[in-house]
């Protein structure tokens, strides 16, 4: 496309109240070089404008593999027999929550699987004392609750919650979640928006039956959610679920894709994901050149971390807690960019001070 008339479309997009599908697919189908710089460029710039220089860090610790559901992508899957599962204990979790508040990490994101021996008291009295220990935001990740779940959490302090909707498209998302609905993970969403916290979701892209029309689709969920954080991933198919035979998602695609998520969304916050950081090479400065502005360094100990295998090849399992930082701090003085200390609350002025 000529230089004028792509960048002419895209400051339209940024612009749009609501995008229009069929323009967000036509810059998901570009390919020249050319195109894609102009792309990447624009991306970079409305991340400047929105978002500024800094890059802010969460740091994840994955507490529990234990997992109810059989989404097709995963390997935490319940039908994987051969995953051996573990759950933290709370002395456990605290003190990597104290080794990442050492750091200076002022996030600490707890994920799970969905896993249904979580006591919701067990886990208010985590969020309880860590807000009574540290000077630091949490952000849950332990998938689709009640709403009472929620509102415990919530009320005992938890700020975020990070719920990936996966693909807003209905067929799609049931062809890769066996006994789950669409409809549901969207009244999770609106519980968490209800209840005030930040909420975070996002999608994987390559998921086999994907469309480029439904990842413009899911571009455009994302802006009339108006969410705080946008995560979006490439499909790594795992051995042991029922996508094992099934393409890997493609690094260039999720790029575009986190390229249009930023304009259309603006400031949202946009992780390079550590499943970007996991292909060929490792794209998250890719990522972080194109639109994104967070990094979630890893602290779940050993011999935990290993067993977190959402899918194969996942970047840093056999690294100590806590290397990822000098590497991130790398990461943003070769961008000419830098690390970002602070809580990192929502963008989105107003809605949560
Ligand atoms: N149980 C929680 C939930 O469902 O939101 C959080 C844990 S879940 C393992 C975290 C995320 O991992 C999912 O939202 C999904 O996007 C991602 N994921 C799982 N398997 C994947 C795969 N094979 N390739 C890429 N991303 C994957």
């Amino acid at each position: 496309m000529n230089m004028f008339k792509l960048t002419g479309l895209l400051a339209k997009i940024k612009e749009a109240d609501l995008p229009e599908a069929a323009e967000l697919e036509s810059v998901l189908s570009l390919e020249s070089s050319d195109d894609l710089n102009t792309l990447f460029s624009f991306a970079d710039l409305v991340r400047h404008e929105f978002c500024g220089e800094g890059i802010f860090l969460r740091g994840i610790i994955e507490f529990s593999n234990f997992c109810i559901r059989n989404c097709f992508y995963c390997g935490l899957n319940k039908n994987n027999l051969k995953i051996k599962r573990y759950r933290m204990k709370k002395d456990e979790i605290l003190k990597s929550v104290e080794l990442l508040a050492a750091r200076n990490i002022k996030t600490v994101v707890l994920q799970s699987g969905d896993d249904s021996g979580i006591d919701v008291l067990w886990l208010r009295d985590i969020i309880l004392e860590i807000k009574s220990k540290f000077d630091m935001a949490i952000t849950l990740s332990v998938g689709e609750r009640s709403f009472d779940d929620y509102k415990l959490w919530k009320d005992a302090g938890a700020d975020r919650y990070l719920l990936k909707i996966e693909t807003s498209d209905k067929a799609l998302y049931e062809s890769a979640h066996e006994g789950m609905s669409l409809d549901n993970r969207i009244r999770c969403l609106d519980d968490l928006k209800t209840l005030g916290y930040q909420v975070g979701s996002g999608n994987i892209v390559g998921l086999p039956g994907q469309t480029l029309k439904i990842i413009a689709n899911d571009i455009i969920f994302f802006k009339e959610r108006d969410l705080d954080m946008t995560g979006i991933g490439p499909f790594i198919p795992h051995g042991d679920s029922r996508f094992s035979n099934q393409d890997i998602g493609e690094a260039l695609l999720t790029l575009k894709t986190i390229a249009l998520t930023r304009i259309v969304t603006k400031n949202s916050h946009i992780p390079a994901t550590t499943a970007l950081g996991s292909l060929d090479k490792d794209y998250r400065m890719d990522g972080l050149g194109c639109g994104a502005n967070v990094l979630m360094p890893n602290f779940t100990p050993q011999p935990y971390r290993k067993l977190y295998e959402i899918y194969p090849g996942k970047r840093c399992v056999d690294e100590p807690v806590g290397a990822c930082n000098f590497c991130m701090d790398d990461m943003a003085k070769s961008l000419g960019r830098f690390i970002d200390y602070g809580i990192g609350d929502s963008l989105k002025v107003g809605r949560y001070v």
